[in-house]
């Protein structure tokens, strides 16, 4: 079983469970995203909600990216970890005062708007500061993503961004307000994609939309696109860095750019997503009367991608190199769904292996709980251990 390349022994020395990042996987999937989108002058602002460790943080924001931030404390967050203001923009759903406060304060370079509710609001508070906040449209293009149902976030059913048919009003209110300006257009339409043609399909709807606002005679600086590029679950060791090249190539092929647009991206899991392990030592093997359950140290409070969203992550037993067996494998939380995985195929296991699972990077160690009143994980870099 080919198993990716960690440092073993000083990893078996470190209390479970934690998180482990391959730091230089990092860094050349950031060169790796500069390059392609170098290639036609797109901006990135990397999603901070995907993993927002500050370690991590500062090497993104190192590498020149942008912010994409869905609150508050992301807006701090990154300004902590280096990231300039004006190239933080800031998107979500409900967004509160003081949250707007926030990004008004620092001059943060856009707020994606949802609703006409929320543009309200911001005039509002950009009147009491003497500000103008710089505003992108978040339209809900009606594009299936091709994804999970519940990071499915384009169609017309999903609580995000403005519907197409509301745009035109949307677009009423916000002309007359005095401490607001449009400057652009955003989508995200949803997360881990791998069906590029669900991206094609979004460039095409942007072009319409394009055309319907050049009829009012508006022309917006920027087209976001958001993120959503998803990464090889089942194969981090022969893949690790997603298809930028592709990616960015679709939207070039098909967007219709107007002089002077600017071309936003926000990807968040395809940066961090296989950088990052989470190990965990194995407590017990449960001999079952149909299966043998492996039981780590490790549960859906480290990591809920599984439980929350069905997710695949792949599983290796770094400290065995025996025959290989099925088991399940789960965590100790009280909870039935807290599983990893069902009929694993892990070389032997004994209690005290050490077991990665991959791919955890992005919405791992970000969404860790205390439920059951357990720690939160800790973490370690390949540069630094
Ligand atoms: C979550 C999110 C992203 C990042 O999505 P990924 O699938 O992690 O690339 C980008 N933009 C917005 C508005 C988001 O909510």
């Amino acid at each position: 079983m080919l198993k990716g390349t960690f440092p073993l022994e000083k990893l078996k020395a470190l209390p479970t469970p934690f998180y482990y990042y391959n730091i230089e996987l990092l860094k050349e999937t950031l060169n790796i995203v500069k390059t392609e989108a170098g290639k036609y002058n797109y901006q990135v602002h990397y999603a901070v909600k995907a993993n927002a460790n500050p370690r991590i943080l500062s090497v993104i924001a190192g590498s020149g990216l942008g912010a994409d931030c869905v609150s508050g404390g992301e807006i701090e967050a990154s300004l902590k970890a280096g990231f300039p203001a004006d190239k933080i923009v800031f998107a979500g759903v409900g967004k509160a005062d003081w949250e707007i406060e926030t990004g008004l304060d620092n001059d943060i370079s856009c707020f994606n708007v949802e609703s006409a509710a929320e543009l309200r609001i911001i005039n509002e508070i950009a009147v009491a500061k003497g500000k103008v906040a710089p505003i992108a449209l978040r339209i809900n293009p009606e594009v299936d993503a091709h994804t999970h149902a519940k990071i499915t976030t384009g169609m017309k059913e999903n609580k995000f961004g403005i519907n197409l048919g509301q745009l035109s009003q949307v677009l009423d209110i916000l002309l007359q307000m005095s401490h607001v300006r449009l400057t652009g257009i955003h989508f995200h339409i949803g997360s881990q994609i791998t069906d590029l043609s669900s991206f094609q399909a979004l460039a095409i709807r942007s072009n319409e939309i394009q055309e319907e606002l050049e009829a009012r005679g508006i022309r917006v600086e920027n087209l976001n696109f958001g993120g959503g590029l998803g990464i090889d679950y089942y194969h981090p060791n022969h893949l690790p860095v997603a298809t930028f090249d592709n990616y960015f190539a679709v939207i070039h092929r098909l967007l219709k750019l107007r002089e002077g647009q600017q071309v936003h991206f926000e990807p968040g899991r395809s940066i961090v997503a296989q950088c990052g392990s989470l190990l965990s030592k194995v407590l017990y093997v449960k001999e079952g009367e149909t299966k043998q359950f492996v039981i780590l140290d490790a549960g859906f409070t480290e990591l809920i991608r599984p439980a929350m969203y069905d997710a695949y992550h792949r599983i290796e037993n770094l400290s065995s190199d025996e025959a290989v067996e099925v088991y399940d494998v789960v965590g100790p939380i009280c909870e039935s769904s807290d599983v990893f995985g069902k009929e694993v195929e892990l070389n032997r296991t004994r209690r005290g292996d050490l077991l990665a699972l991959r791919s955890a990077g992005a919405y791992g160690e970000v969404m860790a709980s205390q439920y059951n009143c357990r720690k939160l994980p800790a973490s370690c870099f390949s540069d630094t251990i």
